[in-house]
């Protein structure tokens, strides 16, 4: 099992073709190589984990290639190719600027750019996080980007483009790279399930893309991370269970009574989600997002913005069709006014009741529009009108079912809801539309989350091998501060699973070490020592920072008090590839055919 080497690694692209979801860059920059037109420096910008630093790579190796192919690719057999392929050619030079920022880390770099290349044409330098170099290593750096030697090519990348100084950009060629559509994501996923022989099923893998938000390192990774709990059969219901996710089900219900203005039915829909664990401003936001999808579903022409599993892109554009654009206009409006609210409101659960009943009756109000106001349903709306119709404003109280869950006073969510109703509202109605001096509009922050999927950091949540999922990223609790020690054993793969549970949920500010904890395989020496291989002194010292919260999160996790993570330098941690099981068999059987006749007289199957 030490043979483990995670996806992000493994099935890191070696060729431009290979690379997911940049084409056109891909194919401009193969155009360039085939040309002969190369710059001398490249800056790669774009969000993380999409191919900054693959692309790098692969871009010098081809431009030291021996025999370049005419599709502008490395030929992947010369000397140099193979050094390439193998982590040894002294060609390319990776520099983490989030970890080596200093005026001498630069200092030595220059230095070894005066240095030609032996074999070769080009010594290429790449530079990660570069945003991250210090003001003096810049400047320090500035004049080498200036006149470097001819066969020097620089190649920063980051995921900061605006915090590179101007004098940096304009002696760069700019290479925007984007985040990954979600069926990009998907179709290598499947790719790599299937190289793995892991069953899966789409919808499971459409969540995954989803919650990388347009990463492939974060999807390999949590992909890692699913298909451990799941062992290999990766299911929709594993995925959503072990990604603490809402599942997209609930929204389509929901959606069904709020269009058939169920109350009761809506009330137990969100008692049911409430006493999963997850909080309401949570499915509020999500709620959002469904009705944004809704809407794009409505439309052939918008219907690329909507990013979803093939397998569930009709049950979208199905009710979708059963939603008028008005209802989604104002049913998005209400959802956006309640996440502003959500926070200043004492009672939230009220306000969120309120904000689900004034979306049902949404519909009730266009019977009324098309009916001129003579629908029966009308006769409803007494129930939830005003009970005092009081002086100016057309004020609101909570329906019957709310008040009832009211039993407190709650000035605030009351404020919140009973505004005085601006002119150019309808008042037949009675019901105001939550408006607010804010501008309108989806508020793309905090609960408003572009997926349909939440992810949620529930306390005490079941979790692999039915231990519980501690609070993520929570800092070390002192020894025996709590009496006895616990000292559970644990297998390597819960080990694997709660190191990248931790990598996947570390902030976007520490997009750094995330990736680095990520592109690890951590493996378990005696007295419960955790030990992580890096492939440089740096990488290590800059992970120790991170480390009391790691051994923390990961000695509470496993139930084991005497975990201790050590960082290991370790040279060959780069070019180690090892195979699955399926292509392990293979092997064997390649090179002792005696095995092959073994599996196929008995039949013998890989589980
Ligand atoms: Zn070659």
């Amino acid at each position: 099992m030490s043979d483990y080497i995670v996806s992000a690694r493994k099935y890191r692209p070696a060729t431009f073709d290979a690379v997911v979801g940049q084409k056109s860059l891909t194919t401009t920059l193969k155009n360039a190589i085939k040309a002969g037109k190369l710059a001398h420096a490249y800056l790669f910008c774009g969000p993380r984990g999409v191919g900054k630093t693959t692309s790098a790579r692969i871009f010098a190796k081809t431009i030291n290639c021996m025999n370049p192919g005419a599709n502008g690719e490395a030929c992947d057999a010369c000397e140099s190719c193979r050094a390439f392929n193998e982590g040894r050619s002294l060609n390319v030079h990776e520099l983490d600027a989030a970890s080596n920022n200093s005026v001498d880390d630069i200092r030595q770099l220059i230095e070894q750019v005066q240095v030609p290349p032996q074999i070769g044409r080009y010594k290429v330098f790449i530079i990660d996080e570069v945003h991250m170099l210090s003001a003096a290593a810049f400047n320090a750096f500035l004049k080498t980007l200036e006149e470097p030697p001819a066969h020097a090519i620089f190649i920063l990348a980051t995921t900061e483009k605006h915090k590179i100084l101007p004098t940096i950009l304009s002696r760069c060629q700019i290479y925007d790279f984007s985040r990954m559509e979600v069926p990009d994501i998907i179709s290598h996923l499947k790719k790599v399930a299937e190289r793995e022989g892991y069953a899966y099923e789409e919808e499971a893998l459409g969540i995954i893309a989803q919650k990388a938000d347009g990463g492939m390192r974060d999807a390999l990774s949590i992909f890692d991370q699913v298909a451990s709990f799941a062992q290999g059969n990766i299911t929709y219901s594993k995925v959503i269970e072990n990604l603490n996710i809402l599942d997209y089900d609930y929204y389509f219900r929901l959606t069904d009574s709020l269009l058939k203005c169920d109350i009761p039915q809506v009330m137990l829909t969100l008692n049911e989600i409430l006493a999963h664990g997850f909080e309401a401003n949570h499915l509020i936001g999500g709620l959002a997002s469904h009705f944004r999808d809704l809407l794009v579903s409505r439309d052939a022409q918008t219907l690329p913005l909507l990013e979803v599993a093939e397998s569930v892109r009709h049950r979208y554009q199905e009710q979708a069709g059963r939603c008028s654009p008005k209802f989604l206009y104002a049913a998005l409006k209400l959802c956006n006014n309640c996440d502003i609210n959500y926070r200043t409101a004492r009672n939230k659960r009220l306000l969120v009741e309120i904000t689900l009943i004034e979306t049902a009756q949404l519909t009730q109000e266009n019977a009324d529009d098309a009916s001129g106001g003579r629908s029966p349903i009308r006769r409803l709306l007494p129930i939830f009108a005003p009970v005092s119709a009081q002086a100016a404003g057309t004020q609101r109280t909570p329906p019957a079912a709310a008040a009832r869950q009211a039993g407190e006073q709650n000035p605030a969510a009351q404020a919140a809801t009973s505004r005085p109703e601006p002119a150019s509202a309808t008042p037949a109605t009675g019901i105001t539309h939550g408006i607010t001096s804010t501008p309108s509009g989806i508020r793309r922050s905090g609960g408003m989350s572009r997926l349909n999927t939440i992810s949620l950091h529930r306390p005490e949540a079941p979790s692999a091998g039915g231990a519980s999922t501690p609070t993520p990223l929570q800092p070390t609790t002192p020894q025996g501060a709590q009496g006895a020690q616990e000292k559970q054993p644990f297998s390597m793969d819960e080990l694997r699973h709660y190191w990248l549970l931790f990598a996947n949920q570390l902030p976007a500010d520490q997009g750094a070490e995330a990736g680095r904890l990520q592109m690890i395989v951590p493996t378990l020496k005696e007295d419960f020592c955790v030990e992580a291989s890096v492939d440089n002194e740096r990488a290590a010292k800059h992970l120790e920072m991170i480390k009391p919260r790691l051994t923390g999160f990961l000695r509470n996790a496993l139930h084991n008090d005497f975990i201790n993570v050590v960082f290991k330098v370790d040279d060959s941690v780069v070019t180690r590839c090892v195979a699955s099981p399926r292509e392990a068999l293979a092997k064997m059987c390649e090179e002792n055919p005696a095995v092959a006749t073994l599996v196929q007289k008995l039949k013998l199957q890989l589980c």
